[in-house]
């Protein structure tokens, strides 16, 4: 069925060469990653990547690059004097591996026929073609590909149970509520490869036996979920959605459900109570997800993420996925790197990579030659990495041994003149806000902890108080109901561990 849409619509033949313009064209694709460097303009088949275009700059480009076939140096990166022509030889992209981005900033993000012609589908095709739900299942399970939303709980795992549950209906629901601050990996998979998403979450679908789809994505993502829906109706459009997709017995629809905007919703069974149409509040659950989810229908829940990683799994095997990355956390991960370090962006990297490469390497070091610092990584459930980390190889298992998490991938980088109290006091003001308010420990207590905080940064504060928010801390991590509250202290239980001294410089009385 898709070499007979490539051959029928012609789809290389329009991807390649542009004949109705002369072989020129214009895409508007997704996120190219280098967010420090924008806007930017990938001129192909010769790689070169213009840097902070403005409008002015568009005449030069169309003169000396399209008609005259060769580079604008000056929109080019520079580094000690080398001027780098290919994007792929440009330090920053140099270094990554990019899996799940592969299309984002190359493809034109809103052209089914373009993902179609650069392979899309084909892990679909192959499923419904080749492979029984079972063996679907056993690959991914093989491959270990860990959910990316934070948890790491393994994916072949979660789609094997439900699989296992008879049940009339079941559903697959795609987690796009990113809320960290400094987080936007999802965001730019959802605008830069949309496809790819409905994909991943068609292929569970046959995997498990669902019939119906959820992206919950949050409205402040408007090009998110613009062209998610429009992926959606050209999806319908080409049979790959809906009734006997591809010509098989397999019935799959998705729906977007927009989120407004509580970073609580992104925990498993808020999001669930929200897509029902209930406030966003986490539910005590009696059963897993997977046997009781949406609708109290068996229910496969991951991020875009992981789902975005499915077909590449599908179409290379768990073997060539498990090259990547380390035995426990095989693959990649993308990140989302700001703060002060010189190439800001979005990268995606083999799990195991240091902070080193990622900082120095790719992130191309400390802004204005200062000193690092530390890390935020993994945002406000987080905790902070300092300069005796920079070669801990990075993966699900060796932050937590660490006090720190890699969540969906938020990475804050932050130098010498950074004051980590006022980080703590920042994250915890972020997650007392969004605080459902549900159970005591988390409402109340984050709020405790956020005055004493205040109090500190203020000048205000006592030698006790470093006690009173351990003990709070542990507290909350104990008796909260959800993740959110069980998280909420990281941030600063991990400040205190790597920077006690610094809190202590706050205080008013420092014996
Ligand atoms: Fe709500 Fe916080 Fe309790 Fe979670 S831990 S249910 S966010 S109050």
């Amino acid at each position: 069925e898709i070499k007979r849409l490539i051959e029928e619509k012609g789809l290389l033949a329009k991807v390649d060469l542009y004949e109705e313009d002369n072989g020129i064209g214009i895409k508007k694709s997704g996120c190219h990653g280098f967010c420090e460097a924008g806007p930017l303009v990938r001129i192909e088949p010769d790689k070169f990547l213009y840097l902070k275009v403005k409008v002015e700059d568009c005449e030069e480009i169309v003169n000396k690059t399209l008609i005259e076939g060769k580079p604008v140096e000056r929109l080019m990166y520079r580094l000690e004097d080398k001027v780098y022509h290919e994007q792929e030889e440009i330090p920053f992209y140099k270094s990554q591996t990019r899996v799940v981005l592969e299309h984002c900033g190359h493809i034109d993000a809103e052209s089914i026929q373009e993902y179609i012609a650069y392979g899309g589908y084909q892990a679909l095709a192959k499923t419904i073609e080749e492979m029984t739900p079972e063996e679907v299942c056993k690959e991914i399970t093989e491959a270990n590909l860990r959910g990316r939303g934070g948890g790491g709980y393994p994916t072949g795992r979660k789609w094997s149970q439900v699989l296992s549950y008879s049940s009339d209906t079941k559903y697959i629901i795609c987690n796009g509520d990113e809320g960290d601050p400094g987080a936007f990996m999802d965001r730019s998979i959802m605008e830069g490869d949309p496809h790819n998403i409905i994909e991943g979450m068609t292929i569970a679908a046959y995997a498990t036996g669902a019939c119906e789809g959820y992206i919950y994505v949050r409205a402040e993502y408007p090009l998110a979920v613009a062209r998610l829906s429009k992926a959606i109706e050209q999806a319908r459009e080409y049979g790959l959605l809906g009734k006997n997709i591809l010509g098989s017995n397999l019935n799959f629809d998705i729906h977007i459900n927009q989120g407004a905007g509580a970073f609580v919703c992104g925990e498993g069974s808020a999001l669930i109570a929200s897509i029902e149409g209930e406030r966003g509040m986490p539910r005590v659950k009696a059963k897993r997800t997977v046997e009781e989810g949406l609708w109290k229908k068996p229910t496969v829940l991951n991020n875009v993420e992981t789902f975005a990683n499915v077909r590449h799994i599908i179409m290379n095997g768990a073997d060539w996925y498990k090259s990547y990355g380390t035995n426990g956390s095989p693959g990649t991960k993308a990140f989302a790197l700001t703060g002060n370090v010189n190439n800001t962006g979005l990268i995606e990297v083999p799990m195991g990579t240091t902070l080193r490469e990622i900082i120095f390497d790719i992130g191309g070091g400390i802004k204005g030659n200062k000193k690092f610092k530390a890390v935020q990584i993994g945002g406000p459930s987080g905790g902070c990495l300092t300069e005796e980390h920079l070669d801990l190889p990075l993966d699900f298992d060796s932050l937590k041994d660490v006090g720190a998490m890699i969540g969906s991938g938020g990475m804050v980088v932050m130098d010498e003149d950074t004051c980590m109290v006022e980080v703590a006091r920042f994250f915890m003001n972020f997650t007392q806000n969004e605080s459902c308010g549900k159970c005591v420990p988390c409402r109340e207590g984050t709020k405790l902890m956020l005055d004493i905080l205040e109090k500190i940064v203020n000048g205000k504060g006592k030698v006790e108080d470093l006690d009173l928010l351990e003990e709070l801390s542990n507290t909350i991590t104990e008796t909260a109901l959800c993740g959110l509250g069980k998280t909420a202290s990281n941030p600063v239980v991990s400040s205190l561990k790597y920077f006690r001294d610094e809190y202590l410089s706050h205080v008013v009385d420092k014996k």
